[in-house]
């Protein structure tokens, strides 16, 4: 084909208008939704972490709550003056029933959380009353720890449930006894001048499997109830429930995670 001046011209002028769209993409400006324009040199690259070395095991920016030594991270919320007064033994953890729950000293807001669990090897009681306990965020979400292998109960109370509002996706339980992972991204809710702003949401995979995707909290979890939203700190500490069944943990670290928007 002969190109001549006339197509030539044409040809620049498509890559030329091609070009500047791309920008127009690649380069918008930040807004509202957007801190950063696209691929903009000046964003801050990600800190670098070290992995674990099994996947299951801290990263080098994680703060372990738990490694099987002891409960130094933890008070109990019966007697808050007193050390929490559950059993260390063997390299876990085991909830003592009614001495009550036990929650970090520390507190804390939106977070990655991986935590270890196993129900009673020796089966007692059934539906709720059978290995439960719970992992609380900001001690008012629950997501339920129950032995839910082969123990019907109600959906949205059965093992991986953000309790009273979801089932989990899919029943991802071991047999009791067995040792268990749950690792959960916790988005915590936003308050502003007394009103929510955002809603808290939740991501959990049991045993790698994903069980809960991003679902939303309508409110604090309860009992035969979904209470509404009602403001409270940006950090909180995170609680484990005694149920008054001897459900052990162990390898318990918490990655707490920046939002990416200032109020
Ligand atoms: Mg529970």
């Amino acid at each position: 084909m002969k190109i001549t001046v006339t197509t030539l011209a044409a040809l620049l002028g498509v890559v030329w208008a091609g070009r500047a769209a791309l920008d127009s993409i690649h380069f918008d400006n930040p807004d509202s939704n957007y801190a950063w324009k696209v691929h903009d040199p000046q964003r801050p690259s990600p800190p670098v972490v070290v992995p674990g070395k099994e996947n299951h095991l801290p990263s080098s920016d994680a703060i372990v709550l738990f490694d099987g030594t002891d409960l130094s991270a933890w008070k109990g919320t019966k007697n808050p003056d007193q050390p929490a007064q559950w059993k260390v033994e063997n390299g876990y953890l085991e909830v003592t029933p009614d001495a009550g729950a036990i929650q970090t000293k520390e507190s804390f807001g939106s977070c990655q959380l991986h935590i270890e669990w196993a129900s009673p090897a020796l089966i007692k009681g059934d539906s709720q009353d059978r290995g439960n306990s719970g992992v609380y965020f900001m001690d008012r979400y629950e997501v339920q720890i129950l032995d839910s292998y082969e123990n019907p109960t109600y959906a949205d109370g059965q093992a991986g449930a953000i309790y009273s509002q979801n089932p989990p996706l899919v029943n991802a339980c071991r047999p009791p006894g067995q040792w268990q992972s749950y690792d959960i991204i916790f988005h915590a809710p936003q308050f502003k001048d007394g009103k929510l702003l955002r809603p808290a949401d939740i991501t959990v995979f049991h045993n790698g499997v994903l069980v809960q995707d991003g679902w939303i909290l309508t409110g604090p979890t309860a009992w035969k109830q979904r209470p509404p939203y009602s403001p409270h700190p940006d950090k909180l500490p995170l609680s484990l429930q005694d149920h008054g069944n001897p459900v052990r943990f162990r390898n318990i670290w918490i990655r707490p995670l920046n939002e990416t928007y200032e109020k």
